[in-house]
């Protein structure tokens, strides 16, 4: 079939929008769609068949019905000055952003910190997690379930495993609440931030080994106590993915010289707006816009944009230490990975190269870790100066200025 031929089935509804693959390249069939969805819309989408990745590739593992590309302008904050367990010495952040005034006070936070000598960081590696949810007659049957569980704790392990070349099955947590029974598996995925490797060992545990030899069946392979792209106190508690700390002191001149403010007021602005106002709220980001810099930075290297959901969830401290300022910020669900997912789209890849991070790391999860160390400096960097801005009254300002372009 031509491009003509296959665009007059489409308007007939003899063709789907997916069954264009079977009849043309990866390229072909991105460019026809996009052909016929201008003549249905009457739209011109000549700016978004504009795109330098490759489209077998992401055709086989990033979109389906692909018709182009949207464009996300990329900025750089830094540099930023960086000691972690992973990430040491000096970096320049990529930020995929549309929200005029984020770079620029982002880049601000990293002139302060790394005025200050950089910020100090670590991450914990607290696994990825898939909780399938079972159906059982009632909290016997529950408890006999989670024992059967954790008897064959060895065997589940195993054909877990047998699914992946990387990923480790760390912990089962079970829960009961009446006639159903959730288990929380907790997976090491190494670089790969882990949702599709955690499924597919799910799945085969369930499917192979739990339903098979108990009876009892799973009604989801994902019953939301994972808890995967909802706000949740369980992540909040238990980490997801990485839990990162990031802290830097800040001397007085630094914060007067460059923010423009105090260590006082500073303080001050954190714990009314962050600690109190967050509580009032009822929020789970006792933070100022974690999610600023969590989507910028995940649209930027190839990361799925909706965990920015529990990237947005932490706490940012801010205290004298004596006549100077510390700040440290708090993030229990940072879902990363430096592998798989769009990490490989080309410009996603550079960002990540920027960073030293693209690909496995020599050691298997070190790439992944020195990710997650480098969202929390750049979040800290984001954190300190917007908390600036509203110290000193500049957020409309500078917002006006930079987002509205005036
Ligand atoms: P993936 O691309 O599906 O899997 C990662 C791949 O990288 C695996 O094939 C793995 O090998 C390989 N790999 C090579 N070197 C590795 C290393 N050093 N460490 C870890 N793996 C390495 O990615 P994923 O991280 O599992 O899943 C991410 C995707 O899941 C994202 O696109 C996201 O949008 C999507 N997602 C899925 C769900 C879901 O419910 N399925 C939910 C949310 C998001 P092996 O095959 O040997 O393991």
């Amino acid at each position: 079939m031509n491009e003509k031929e296959i665009i007059e089935k489409l308007e007939k509804g003899k063709l789907g929008l997916r069954s264009i693959d079977k009849h043309l390249s990866p390229k072909d069939a991105a460019d026809v769609r996009r052909k016929f969805v201008e003549k249905k819309t009457g739209v011109s989408l000549e700016n978004t068949s504009n795109y330098s990745f490759d489209v077998d590739t992401a055709t086989k593992k990033n979109i389906e019905n692909m018709v182009g590309a949207t464009h996300v302008p990329l900025g750089v904050a830094g540099p930023l000055v960086i000691d972690g367990d992973f990430a040491k010495g000096e970096f320049y952040i990529p930020l995929a952003t549309t929200e005029g005034a984020l770079v620029a006070s982002v880049s601000r936070g990293c002139r302060a910190i790394t005025n200050a000598g950089g910020a100090k960081v670590f991450a914990e590696n607290k696994g990825m997690t898939r909780a399938p949810v079972f159906k059982v007659s009632g909290i016997e049957e529950g408890r006999k379930l989670v024992q059967w569980v954790e008897k064959n704790f060895s065997r589940i392990k195993n054909v877990a495993e047998s699914t992946t070349r990387f990923g480790e099955l760390k912990k089962i947590h079970p829960w009961i609440c009446g006639k159903n029974v959730y288990l929380r598996f907790v997976f090491d995925t190494k670089d790969a931030m882990g949702m599709n490797m955690a499924v597919v060992a799910c799945d085969k545990v369930v499917v192979e080994l739990i339903e098979k030899e108990t009876k009892v069946k799973c009604i989801a392979l994902s019953g939301n106590m994972c808890v995967d792209k909802k706000p949740s106190f369980m992540n909040y508690v238990k980490g997801r993915g990485k839990r990162v700390h990031a802290e830097a002191v800040l001397k007085r001149n630094i914060i007067e010289k460059i923010l423009k403010t105090t260590p006082e007021d500073l303080v001050e602005v954190n714990y009314r707006k962050s600690m109190v106002g967050s509580a009032m709220a009822g929020s789970l980001g006792f933070n100022a816009h974690f999610a600023n810099m969590v989507a910028a930075l995940y649209i930027a290297t190839g990361q799925d944009p909706a965990h920015v959901v529990g990237g947005s969830m932490g706490m940012t401290t801010v205290e004298l230490e004596g006549k100077d300022l510390y700040i440290s910020v708090y993030m229990p669900n940072v879902n990363i990975g430096t592998v798989g997912g769009g990490t490989g789209l080309a410009t996603q890849k550079e960002a990540l190269e920027m960073l030293g991070v693209y690909g496995a790391g020599n050691t298997p999860g070190d790439n992944a870790m020195k990710l997650a160390e480098i969202v929390g400096a750049t979040v800290l960097a984001g954190e300190l100066s917007v908390l600036g801005a509203l110290a000193t009254g500049d957020l409309a300002k500078a917002h006006v200025m930079l987002g509205r372009g005036k």
